[in-house]
């Protein structure tokens, strides 16, 4: 067993009490910590050619020190000491501040190694760090650490070259031997030991390969052990259908699928049969075609005596699923039941013994579809829609209810692979990847706000044609008023200049849930012409008859977010608008705008709202479910995880990871890492 996570820093020469109080506040108490802190980044100290280095580059020289340095203060506490220097036969001056001491150590005719930051013009360099003597290989390169109070790099590498001479032997090798050989990787000792002390270049690459390579497959074991225990859930259901009968209500579809709803369709039915728990997850840009896919599981299920729950985030979303589900299934004999807050009394208990007597297939509605007093005959399939995450507690409730259905997950917030294998690594991932055939494109532009104006004429005139417009302002956070002052401003500036001519609502966060889903029954009755709204218009809705969408201050959104409210239009036949107002300041914003003015593909937006904005902003602030790696980089090492994910998948379903006497050491780090209970999933 590995000892390093007992032993206590302050057994490392040199690290008392209060250096271990600093080291704390970095999270690091054991010496497995301090030697699993490997430097940030790293500094370049190779000698290089004064022609190859360009102006305010970082330099290193060496050469002979041609003058006596002079030392000259100014100021309060302010100093500079200067000198020239010859290096490869020119000479240039060399400038150091505030480093006084400095003129002692320094002596003409000496060999001295500079480092700085270079003036090509002037031959000169404001240097930071000096040393007797010529460079050697050695410490060419520098690791950085991150820092605390009153430590220094310097001083953290002693305590790391102490912590690593003493215990290095205690640094046991856990990735098995095959694997080893099959990348190539270097040891792990080694590798801690190059991390921290880097020779060049090349063997810190080596070295930091095989780390993220661990890193990830640890991560992966976890997912893949949770994938596991999922899918062999006691009392997982197979859902029995008759193929045959299933072809019958494809066929029977007022379209044929899209080559991407067969996959997908084939995928969800082949976890049903099995009697393994379904724990999946559906990816489908809006308008992929989603809906008609989870009816054929539930008529699936509905055919083999399971019933179905359907559970979307807002009431009016759930009359809109169970509309179409009507649609669908009711020329089949599948009875399509609705739940919502507005069924009231006598039509509630009724609905519910229909349900409890095994009389509905499907039931919609939000949360409420999996409270108490709700009583399934026999309930196989769970799909949520929009909905990123199926909590532990709702998972318990279900159980707690006799049951263990299968689960589908839908969703219309394309996620880069990378991210979609690591935040939902425990799941399996479908992906309709293809849209209908004959859709046609949402036609977007980028225009400054000085052209507010023409907007709103042209707003108008899509209202004059019969269609309805959306006007989305963001939101503003951490500030109440600020919130909805974007939404409101405008809300009154199309009263001023429409008069009466045409209805507008405006919708914002501050509503109750009542209201909201007032002002979107009236516009989806066409009650009302314009919405104004903040993003709360964002999930799911779907008004066939609204053709533009106006975002104001368009820069403000992640290319996902902003594809997510595009997807609100574009939903009927007529040719669909979207109109991105906005004046962005940096280039990554004008960037944004342009991809969003060149694609509809929701997939190609992730990937390159992922690249622009880095993991950790890619869900906004509400999710902040990401892992959160000590080396890797998931974007930059997505391969390294795929070939992990692959790995893993094979030691816990193929390989038996826990019983294989050659893996018993990465099984011990795995069960170390003590996160197998169920609680930790979400
Ligand atoms: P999503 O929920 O993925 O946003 P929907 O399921 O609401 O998409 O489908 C959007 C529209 O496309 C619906 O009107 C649906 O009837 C239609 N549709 C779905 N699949 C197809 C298909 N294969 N061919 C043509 N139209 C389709
Ligand atoms: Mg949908």
């Amino acid at each position: 067993m590995n000892n390093l996570k007992k032993i206590s820093v302050t057994g490392i020469k040199g690290i008392g009490e209060e250096t271990a109080k600093t080291l704390k506040e970095l999270g690091i108490s054991t010496v497995q910590d301090l030697l699993w802190n490997v430097p940030y980044r790293y500094e370049d100290y190779r000698l290089r050619n004064l022609e190859q280095v360009g102006d305010a580059e970082r330099i290193t020289v060496c050469g002979e020190v041609l003058t006596e340095p002079s030392l000259a203060f100014y100021g309060k506490k302010k100093s500079k000491l200067s000198f020239r220097l010859s290096v490869e036969g020119q000479v240039i001056r060399i400038d150091f501040f505030n480093q006084p001491y400095l003129k002692a150590k320094i002596a003409t005719g000496e060999t001295v190694t500079i480092s700085g930051k270079w003036d090509k013009n002037r031959a000169q360099i404001t240097a930071s760090k000096f040393k007797l003597g010529m460079q050697t290989q050695d410490e060419a390169l520098e690791g950085i650490y991150r820092l605390k109070g009153s430590l220094r790099t310097k001083t953290m590498q002693k305590y790391v070259q102490a912590a690593f001479t003493m215990y290095h032997k205690e640094i046991e090798e856990i990735i098995p031997q095959v694997y080893l050989d099959k990348y190539k990787l270097i040891a792990r000792d080694e590798a801690i030991r190059i991390l921290h002390f880097p020779k060049d270049s090349s063997e810190l690459k080596q070295a930091r390969r095989r780390m993220v390579y661990e890193e990830l497959l640890l991560f992966q074991l976890r997912m893949q052990f949770f994938r596991k225990i999922e899918r062999e859930k006691a009392g997982g259901i197979a859902i029995d259908y008759d193929v045959a009968e299933l072809r019958t209500y494809i066929d029977a579809l007022p379209f044929p699928l899209t080559n991407a709803q067969k996959r997908v369709v084939n995928e969800i039915c082949g976890d049903m049969k099995s009697h393994f728990h379904m724990n999946r997850l559906l990816q489908g840009d809006v308008g992929s075609g989603k809906t008609v896919v989870a009816s054929i599981a539930i008529f699936a299920a509905a055919k083999s005596g399971f019933q179905s729950a359907l559970m979307v985030p807002t009431e009016i979303l759930a009359e809109q699923h169970a509309n179409s589900l009507v649609e669908l299934l009711a020329p089949f004999d599948v009875t399509v039941g609705l739940l919502t807050s507005s069924v009231k009394g006598k039509r509630r208990k009724e609905l519910l013994l229909l349900l409890e007597e095994g009389n509905i297939d499907v039931l919609v509605g939000t949360h409420a579809l999996i409270q108490e007093e709700v009583i399934y005959h026999r309930l196989g399939l769970v799909i949520t829609d929009e909905q990123h995450r199926f909590g532990v507690g709702q998972r318990r409730i279900l159980r707690e209810k006799g049951e263990y259905p299968d689960v589908l997950f839908m969703t219309a917030t394309p996620i880069p692979r990378t991210l979609a294998i690591t935040t939902f690594g425990e799941m399996d991932v479908s992906v309709i990847d293809e849209l209908p055939a004959g859709r046609k494109q949402i036609e977007t532009f980028w225009v400054k706000h000085e052209m507010l104006d023409r907007v709103i004429q042209f707003v108008e005139k899509e209202i004059i044609k019969g269609h309805q417009v959306y006007v989305i302002c963001p939101l503003i956070e951490e500030s109440d008023k600020l919130e909805v002052q974007n939404a409101v401003d405008f809300y009154h500036l199309l009263l001023a200049k429409w008069k009466k001519r045409h209805t507008v609502g405006l919708m914002h966060g501050k509503l109750l849930p009542a209201e909201k889903e007032g002002l979107m029954r009236a516009f989806s009755s066409q009650k009302i012409d314009c919405l104004v709204s903040t993003t709360v218009v964002e999930v799911g809705v779907n008004v066939p008859n609204a053709t533009m969408m106006v975002i104001y201050d368009a820069d403000r959104f992640g290319l996902s977010q902003l594809h997510q409210l595009r997807g609100r239009v574009g939903r009927g036949s007529d040719q669909s608008y979207c109109i991105l107002l906005a004046d962005p300041k940096t280039e990554v914003g004008k960037e944004r705008m342009t991809i969003m003015t060149e694609t509809n593909d929701g997939f190609a937006l992730s990937e390159r709202d992922l690249e622009l904005r880095g993991p950790g902003d890619f869900f906004g602030t509400k999710q902040s479910g990401l892992p959160e790696f000590n080396i890797a980089d998931i974007v930059h090492d997505y391969r390294v995880l795929e070939i992990a994910r692959e790995d893993a998948a094979k030691l816990i379903f193929d390989e038996n990871l826990a019983e294989n006497p050659e893996y018993a050491r990465l099984y011990e780090s795995l069960l170390a890492s003590g996160v197998f209970t169920e609680e930790k999933l979400d």
